[in-house]
């Protein structure tokens, strides 16, 4: 019987990523995905509880969908981070809520659902899988209609930065094999998948604890041989652990795009010592140095939180000043946000609300002017751009991606989907780029 299933999706690329094995699995049991919550019999919101804002908006969804369930009887379910922090609270708190899937819990959909429909029970899994099978990839059948795809590497984190949720809540650092990624990796190319982009908390720490296995630059050596595949991205790279070995894959791997996301998250020593992120102001900007030296034209972007436990006046400027100095091509910025039963959530020194809001404002005008710039300085160059679909502005424009990650629209059909085009670069906005179809060269 098929059956429609609506997933929302709140966080981080490792969510997105999360609901596209969800639905993957889901498809297997006969469900055909829903855009219209209204339509579906299973309603699934994948959460985050990074910030106290993405974990609020899980409970003003559940409440949206609170209707749905009584007129027809919808299973709704939550997964991901929250799901996992809350577990059986939140069956508690919400009685008409029927599931909760941990992070570790998705391979277990089908069991979870079978129980609800054959016995009628709500069922809560959150328990840490220590075998491993969690990060197991179901692969897609048919051809895939993207030319993208996520392909985790690892799950967890064991670095605890003070400030932090994420080893709470998706465990401890894990790897999975190099020989189940590049079988992935090769089976997405064989599906029409042009990229892969690498999901771990800390690629750095690929590896570890997994007997003779490869690092992360070896491994992106062995992915960059893999016929098909054009190009390569990864997240999230630690400045801790950003090995030379890494840094020359950028000048020597072909497939490997020129973009590194390197959040550093302060500016100010101070802070950075008390967030627990081992690393100091002057070798994040080392390690920005060795990235720009042996890739020159490498695009860097980063996390920042601002107002951080016992951030002063001063410590903020050293952050401006770290950005002015390295000038990202784009920040994603974070006011501080306490999460329980974490170390900076017990200091006493928490920054004022309107504080945090002004320096953040402050942050994100700056950071709006440089990455506008860093767009201008490409006006007028050839960049290659890998096609991905019709662009959201104009049905005759396409939309993709240059290799430093920018979004490029230019007129186009959709045969062009999936190729790589060199574009010329006409005009610079502050969130993407306008091209044409770059003519060859008369010479
Ligand atoms: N593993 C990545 C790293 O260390 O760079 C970051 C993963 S975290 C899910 C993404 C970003 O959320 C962090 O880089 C940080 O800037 C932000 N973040 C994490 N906890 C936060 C908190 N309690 N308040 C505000 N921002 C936070
Ligand atoms: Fe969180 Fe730090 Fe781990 Fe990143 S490295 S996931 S910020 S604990």
């Amino acid at each position: 019987m098929q059956r429609l299933v609506y997933i929302e999706t709140y966080g981080c690329q490792m969510n997105e990523h999360d609901s596209e094995r969800m639905l993957r699995l889901l498809e297997g049991l006969d469900y055909t995905e829903t855009k219209e919550a209204s339509r579906a019999d299973l309603i699934l919101i994948n959460t985050c509880s990074v910030r106290e804002k993405p974990e609020h908006k899980v409970y003003s969804a559940l409440g949206r969908f609170r209707k749905l369930k009584e007129r027809k009887g919808t299973v709704i379910g939550v997964a991901g981070c929250v799901a996992q922090q809350e577990g059986e609270r939140l069956l508690d708190r919400v009685p008409y809520l029927d599931l909760v899937i941990g992070t570790h819990a998705i391979p277990m959909l089908a069991q979870m659902l079978e129980r609800i429909e054959v016995s009628g029970q709500r069922v809560c899994e959150t328990r840490f899988d220590r075998s491993g099978e969690y990060l197991k990839a179901s692969l897609p059948e048919k051809p895939l209609a993207k030319v993208k795809s996520y392909v985790t590497i690892m799950q967890g984190c064991d670095h605890f930065c003070s400030f932090c949720i994420v080893p709470y809540v998706r465990g401890r650092e894990r790897s999975r094999p190099s020989l189940e990624i590049l079988r992935e990796i090769r089976h997405l190319a064989r599906m029409g998948v042009k990229e892969v982009f690498l999901l771990g908390q800390n690629v750095n720490g690929y590896g570890k604890g997994l007997e003779g296995e490869v690092d992360f630059p070896s491994l992106l050596n062995r992915i960059n041989a893999t016929e098909g595949i054009e190009r390569i991205r990864f997240t999230t790279s630690h400045p801790a652990g950003l090995s030379d070995a890494l840094i020359r894959n950028f000048s020597k791997l072909e497939k490997l795009c020129e973009h590194i996301h390197l959040p550093f998250q302060s500016g100010s020593d101070r802070t950075l010592k008390a967030m627990h992120r081992g690393y100091t102001r002057e070798s994040y900007f080392e390690r920005i140095e060795r990235l720009k030296e042996a890739c020159p034209p490498i695009a860097i972007t980063a996390d920042v939180i601002v107002g951080f436990p016992g951030e002063e006046e001063e410590d903020f400027g050293e952050t401006l000043d770290l950005m002015e100095k390295v000038r990202f091509d784009d920040l994603f910025s974070f006011k501080y946000s306490p999460r329980k039963g974490t170390r900076a959530a017990e200091l006493k020194n928490q920054v004022g609300e309107e504080t945090k809001q002004n320096r953040l404002s402050i942050l994100q005008k700056i950071q709006r002017e440089i990455t506008l710039e860093k767009n201008q300085a490409l006006e007028g160059q050839v960049e290659e751009v890998l096609v991905e679909g019709r662009s959201k502005q104009s049905d005759r424009d396409v939309t993709g991606r240059t290799r430093s990650n920018k979004i490029v629209n230019f007129p186009g059909d959709m045969n062009l989907v999936g190729q790589l085009v060199c574009v010329k670069i006409l005009k610079a906005y502050p969130h993407s780029l306008r091209g044409e179809v770059a003519l060859p060269s008369a010479d």
